[in-house]
């Protein structure tokens, strides 16, 4: 059975309405999106024919600021899963404490079939489709899986030819040469690595003995692999949609990181001491700390008992369903919720938005300080509420940022 990520996301509200007893009329209103946009993106391709892709947008809440979130190119996004994404945004932003609400977009595509000019022209198009619904004081869109800074800047320009003036503060994640924030590429990396050292400590554990296990070595996944393997800490295993590498010993991640840079599959890389391991053994195979960093829903109640780690950190957004969460719970492990652990992106991002509206940039040390003040201050509170409560990190971080949506619904009231 395929999950729905808007159903899962939606029970996951369900949970923590009851356990905060939340209004029923805040709940009913937290579990739908505020709009969604579907639009079609016919593209010539390289060889004269017509391909027509679809794409979505969603604001789930801009109740405590203009939407945020990323744009996924995916030949599997599906609305409803846009939708999920767009209201773990909204509680992203709201447990950071950050003045944004939560959005999402998606393209159903798969940009490795695209040439360079045919994903340029796809992107210009979605976004001129998009343009009405995006904007500084709107919606900021940002990089999500298989998007990147070329992206970003193709809709940066594509905003700003239309408006007839440069606007740097639509999207984040740009290139630093026109607007971008330095440290934005690694910052969800960054986060993930300040949140997981926070944790060791609570532990008592040393974090450069933890043997680590990741799934997906993109943006999120490499970076915290590349910062752990820094640290010392052994990585068992790393894995990407091709498949995934084991070695008891610790890979090697600086040459599996320039190997994938170069574009090439972990599957195809070559050393006779690895062992190639399915992205569903992968998870399963013991570790001290699970990084799951790819997509949603592959913790599910089908493997949940097999899980055999300390912490998971979830570097991907919704990789855990709620059922394989309870599990995990009841099993001692400590799920190191998304909207925490992955915080460090949007963090940035908002330090990035700042920035270009100001036209003033930071140096790389105060975003890092700034960063790790913002993940460690959520990290603290979360911590505090899952003792005092006896309940998953979960539960306790959505208290906090569902607690900051329903004020400010309250505050604002129901129009009209
Ligand atoms: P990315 O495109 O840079 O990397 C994705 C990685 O996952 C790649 O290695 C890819 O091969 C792998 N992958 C894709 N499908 C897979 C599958 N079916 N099985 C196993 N591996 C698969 O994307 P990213 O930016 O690193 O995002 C990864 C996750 O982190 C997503 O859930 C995203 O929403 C989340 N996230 C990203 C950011 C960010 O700043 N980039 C911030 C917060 C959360």
């Amino acid at each position: 059975m395929v999950l729905n990520p808007f159903e899962v996301a939606k029970k996951q509200i369900d949970i923590v309405a009851e356990e905060m007893e939340l209004d029923p009329n805040v709940t009913k209103y937290l579990k739908r999106v505020e709009r969604s946009l579907i639009v079609s993106i016919p593209i010539v391709m390289d060889d004269g024919t017509l391909e027509i892709f679809e794409g979505y947008r969603v604001h789930h809440s801009t109740v405590r600021g203009p939407g945020k979130g990323g744009i996924r190119f995916s030949p599997e996004v599906t609305l409803d899963e846009v939708k999920a994404l767009a209201i773990w945004m909204t509680w992203k932003c709201s447990l950071l404490n950050l003045p944004l609400g939560g959005a999402k977009g998606g393209v159903c595509v798969d940009p490795r079939k695209l040439s360079f000019r045919e994903l340029e022209r796809l992107t210009r198009r979605y976004a001129s489709e998009i343009i009405n619904i995006i904007g500084p004081d709107i919606d900021i869109p940002a990089p999500d899986v298989n998007t990147n800074a070329q992206i970003m800047a193709w809709i940066m320009d594509t905003y700003s030819m239309n408006k007839g003036r440069s606007v740097p503060g639509v999207v984040t994640g740009k290139p630093i040469e026109i607007g971008g924030s330095v440290g934005r590429e690694p910052a969800t990396g960054m986060g993930l690595y300040y949140v997981l050292e926070a944790m060791c400590e609570k532990l008592g554990l040393d974090l450069k003995t933890q043997k680590i296990i990741i799934q997906g070595f993109g943006n999120v996944g490499g970076t915290i692999a590349e910062l752990l393997y820094k640290e010392g800490c052994k990585i068992l295993a790393v894995s990407d949609i091709s498949g995934g590498l084991y070695y008891s010993d610790g890979l090697e991640i600086d040459k599996l990181l320039d190997w994938t840079q170069k574009g090439n599959y972990l599957n195809d890389y070559k050393d006779n001491r690895y062992k190639k391991i399915t992205n569903y053994d992968l998870l399963t195979t013991e570790c001290d700390v699970l990084i799951p960093a790819a997509l949603e829903n592959v913790i599910i109640q089908k493997n949940a008992n097999d899980i055999k780690c300390k912490i998971v950190l979830e570097g991907a957004n919704g990789p855990v369903t709620p059922e394989a969460d309870k599990m995990l719970f009841e099993k001692g492990i400590h799920v190191i919720p998304d909207i925490l652990a992955n915080g460090g992106g949007v963090c940035v991002s908002y330090f990035e938005y700042v920035q270009d509206i100001r036209a003033y940039f930071w140096e790389l040390d105060r975003i890092n300080k700034e960063l790790k003040k913002i993940m460690l201050r959520a990290f603290e509170e979360v911590y505090e509420i899952s003792k005092e409560r006896n309940i998953n990190l979960r539960t306790a971080a959505y208290i906090i940022a569902v607690s900051r949506i329903a004020k400010a619904i309250e505050l604002r009231g129901i129009f009209p």
